[in-house]
């Protein structure tokens, strides 16, 4: 299983999000969640976390955080993108 070497392991914007409760999730990278959903919000595309394709996280700020709200915040951050940046 890949390891995430991201620098977003220390993103601070991170620290909001809930700590992972056990589960699939649990050791995944909640910064590449948060990719994840941002991409599919800025691309128009319909909002599906996939935990299972995410790296795994060994440490930093996102370590055992919600993948599920990461994504759900990325996701939010993605679509507001798209509105303000219509250039087609
Ligand atoms: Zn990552």
């Amino acid at each position: 299983m890949a390891i995430c070497n991201k620098n977003h392991r220390y993103n601070p914007q991170f620290d909001e999000l809930s700590p992972a409760q056990g589960g699939d999730g649990r050791h995944k990278c909640a910064g590449c969640a948060y990719d994840q959903g941002r991409d599919d919000g800025k691309e128009g595309r319909n909002a599906n976390c996939n935990p299972d394709s995410l790296p795994e996280s060994q440490a930093g700020t996102i370590r055992h955080k919600n993948v599920n709200e990461a994504y759900a915040l990325g996701y939010q951050h993605g679509v507001a993108e798209r509105g303000n940046t219509k250039k087609a």
